[in-house]
């Protein structure tokens, strides 16, 4: 389907130059694999509030947990499937128990696994490759005999032996498997590598099963590969709330859903506006900082402070920001930052906002001494600014409440 093009004329280059994504679902896994971030865990009512707030925007799966692990997990996951009007997904090893309890969980779709690499087969799983593969098509099979829908993953499926990877794809979407997960479980695929394996597990698959991927972030490239394989012909991704996940983390919920929004031009049906939002809850819960520098959630992400940058911005924003992604679609707010960097066109904009009208010569003298006390690395507030005008003797017109 050959989408609209949107009114961003100046922008339109960008979007006609990417390829294609024909079907874009969002499968989030912040409290399954997020909560496998070391030294996270998150108690039943922080699950309950993410998952509502996932469900609201329209996240299309939400991954609750692992229900074998423990009564309390069992609990959770169960209450989030009764409560959620979306999917929600419940983890199990390819062992009976972990099925069983994930059936009674009441979860709309089963997630199973087996690590298919033989690192993983020999040093962690203790089992070989045709008991794998076994266990593997008994699981799809059980629980589709349940009447519930079924994601199978081949685990450390990028550093699997090709031929031995398709043929477990082939034999699970074989036994009926309504998803087949290429996970890339230690985050070693590059975007062109992995769009040619998931091709190949694509075609590998019996019509009605369909494929999702699994990105880590161990060399900064779990974004970029979810897209790699959206564009190879994945129709699903998993990806977590600020990243957070194993080692370095998942492929984050906020990147892969904008980058298809803006730069793809698909439209998930998520509400992109709740994302900051939902970034902070999850900073808050999960115990993991947001560093100020991530995409689209960091508290610089549409923060200028250069000069250049913020006359630009003032004039019009999309100068210095990507035009396709703004603050308003995530629910952010642009800032221009005073300090070191700050130039005369931010600091005449900030004190008219606060009601002061300066002349020329006010304005360089507010900047210079703005610019001096931020060299010194100390923070420009708003309430510094005043005092510099102040000090400066910068006429106050009107008392602006903000
Ligand atoms: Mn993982």
């Amino acid at each position: 389907m050959r989408r609209t093009p949107r009114r961003i004329e100046f922008f339109q280059g960008t979007l006609d130059s990417t390829s294609e994504i024909q079907d874009a679902r969002i499968f989030d896994t912040t409290l399954r694999d997020g909560e496998q971030t070391p030294r996270t865990s998150f108690s039943y009512e922080d699950k309950r509030e993410i998952a509502a707030l996932l469900d609201e925007m329209g996240t299309h799966v939400i991954e609750a947990g692992f229900p074998v692990n423990s009564d309390a997990e069992f609990e959770a996951v169960r209450d989030i499937a009764a409560a959620s009007t979306t999917d929600v997904c419940g983890l199990a090893r390819v062992v009976e128990q972990d099925i069983e309890a994930a059936l009674d969980s009441g979860v709309d779709m089963v997630h199973t696994f087996v690590s298919t690499s033989d690192v993983q087969l020999e040093d962690s799983m203790h089992a070989t490759r045709e008991q794998a593969k076994q266990r593997a098509i008994e699981s799809v099979e059980r629980v589709k005999e349940a009447g519930v829908e079924c994601m199978f993953s081949p685990m450390d499926a990028t550093r699997t032996d090709e031929e031995f990877l398709l043929e477990v794809v082939e034999a699970t979407s074989q036994a009926g498997a309504d998803w087949i997960n290429i996970p890339d479980t230690t985050g070693v695929a590059t975007p062109t590598r992995f769009g040619k394996m998931v091709a190949k597990v694509v075609d590998a698959t019996v019509e009605g099963t369909h494929v999702d991927v699994h990105t880590h972030d161990d060399f900064g490239l779990a974004a970029a590969n979810a897209l790699a394989g959206f564009e190879a012909g994945a129709s699903q991704a998993q990806v977590s709330v600020n990243g957070i996940g194993e080692r370095a983390g998942n492929a984050a919920y906020e990147e892969v859903v904008m980058a298809l929004r803006s730069l793809y031009d698909v439209d998930t049906g998520i509400d992109t506006t709740k994302i900051t939002e939902l970034s902070r809850l999850v900073e808050e819960r999960s115990d993991v900082p947001t560093p100020g520098n991530k995409p689209v959630v960091g508290d610089n992400a549409f923060s200028h402070e250069s000069g250049i940058h913020a006359a630009g911005v003032i004039e019009n924003t999309d100068t210095f920001e990507p035009g396709v992604m703004t603050p308003e679609m995530v629910g952010a707010e642009r800032e221009l930052v005073l300090g070191k960097h700050t130039g005369n066109h931010s600091v005449r904009q900030r004190l008219e906002e606060v009601g002061y009208e300066p002349t020329e010569d006010e304005v360089r003298e507010v900047t210079r001494r703005v610019k001096d006390f931020g060299a010194e690395k100390q923070r420009v507030t708003m309430d510094e600014l005043e005092k510099f005008a102040r000090e400066v003797g910068v006429e106050q017109v009107e008392e602006v409440r903000a």
